[in-house]
């Protein structure tokens, strides 16, 4: 097996760096426990709604753990380059893939070129796996295309020095406003690394797939101000330069299967349309192919490649479903909504609804067995955060 990366590892990575129990599931059946020992350890999402808090922590499941992780992606990555490699796979690293290699309509592998300038190569593959992530250029040389009016985020964030980079809650803001206070569907979160920083950002939401006229920059900025003194961290003083992304959701992009090739994680348009999380759906449809790929082998049979797309929709199909149904209304919702002025309640009327019932889909993501995991029961409600 050969896996080609662009980049080489330890590579950065726009991410909130959060793991939820489902990736740390998977984390684990990789074998990778002793790898995350000493990281950040998390026990739950604080929500910040209204100016109000709920410590939700992570749901009892009987297949998942009761922690999450925060980890930077730099270090997450090279520690899954390293496992696969140490199984056997040759890691191609600041190797880019140009192009598929095509066999009579067949992909038959990978043009792959040194990204030092050296001259492409043909990398020959019985299947081909792309897992090229969010613009997944790979994925559209190959016919993939995301559904436009299906939800997608553009999420950006940074790192800031704070005495609480050690907590164990991650928090969740759950109204986004802009600079003049005008609610946004979206939310912002900080992480805590646990080695001196916490890691901020914001995740805007385009519920129907409608682009928005909003610097997400800007949003970070009021985000960044907004937690800046329950965090002690300073505003003007990120450790490094802000990192953004797309985060294309709820399976809006198709094929997801070929005759020889599977599509996997953001390539594929798997990340939740409520939380914005991707890192399990990618560690989860990876392994969903990785199944799939290694019973085609065994029964030298690639028609196997098929149940693939069954098996995502048996997995995810119903969840994505609700997830985009309730994204509707709420687009239209926050179109409706005048612009209010800063701490005007009144106009925040529709936003606040649809900020709580994203609080409770925050906690309530589908199992890793395709059934639901069970609500989270709150932990209590403080007013430790004073409204602004
Ligand atoms: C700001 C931000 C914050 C986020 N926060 C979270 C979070 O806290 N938790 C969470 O679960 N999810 C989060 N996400 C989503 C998450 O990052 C993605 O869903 C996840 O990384 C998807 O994994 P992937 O392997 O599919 O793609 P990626 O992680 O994007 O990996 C794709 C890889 O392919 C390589 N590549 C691309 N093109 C080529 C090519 N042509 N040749 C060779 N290599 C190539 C890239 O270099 C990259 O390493 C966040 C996203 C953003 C933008």
């Amino acid at each position: 097996m050969a896996i080609v990366e662009r980049q080489r590892f330890w590579r950065p990575k726009a991410c909130g760096d959060t793991l939820s129990p489902r990736a740390v599931r998977q984390l684990h059946d990789l074998g990778l426990d002793a790898a995350l020992t000493g990281l950040a350890r998390t026990e739950g999402i604080r929500l910040v709604v209204e100016g109000r808090t709920v410590e939700v922590p992570w749901p009892t499941h009987p297949e998942l753990p009761a922690h999450g992780h925060v980890v930077r992606r730099d270090r997450l990555d090279s520690i899954l380059a390293a496992n696969a490699a140490a199984a056997g796979a040759t890691v191609l690293e600041g190797h880019d893939a140009l192009a598929p290699v095509l066999e009579r309509g067949f992909v038959r592998g990978a043009v792959v070129q040194p990204t030092d300038g050296g001259p492409p190569v043909e990398v020959p593959a019985r299947y081909v796996l792309v897992a090229d992530g969010a613009a997944s250029r790979f994925g559209r040389a190959l016919g993939t295309f995301r559904t436009r009016d299906w939800p997608f985020a553009t999420a950006i964030r940074s790192y800031w020095q704070s005495p609480r980079h050690a907590e164990t809650w991650i928090e969740a803001e759950l109204e986004l406003t802009d600079r003049e206070g005008t609610p946004l569907p979206g939310h912002g979160w900080v992480a805590p690394v646990g080695d001196g920083t916490v890691n901020v950002g914001i995740s805007l939401l385009s519920p129907a797939g409608e682009t928005r006229s909003v610097n997400p920059a800007h949003l970070l900025d009021e985000h960044v101000r907004r937690v800046a003194e329950r965090w002690g961290l300073d505003p003007s003083r990120p450790t490094e330069t802000p990192a953004s992304g797309r985060v294309p959701m709820g399976g809006s992009v198709g094929p997801k299967a070929g005759p020889t090739y599977l599509v996997v994680g953001d390539a594929a348009g798997s990340a939740n349309p409520f939380t914005g999380a991707g890192i399990e759906y990618a560690l989860e449809t990876g392994r969903m192919a990785a199944d799939v790929l290694h019973e085609a082998l065994a029964a030298n049979d690639p028609t196997v490649l098929q149940r693939y797309s069954a098996m995502l929709d048996a997995e995810y199909g119903q969840y994505f479903k609700v997830a985009r149904l309730t994204s509707a209304p709420m687009s239209r919702s926050w179109g409706r909504t005048a612009r209010p002025t800063r701490g005007s309640r009144g106009s925040r009327a529709v936003p606040g609804c649809c900020a709580r019932s994203r609080a409770s889909a925050f906690a309530a993501t589908p199992s890793a067995s395709g059934r639901y995991a069970s609500p989270p029961t709150c932990s209590g409600h403080t007013d430790s955060v004073p409204p602004r």
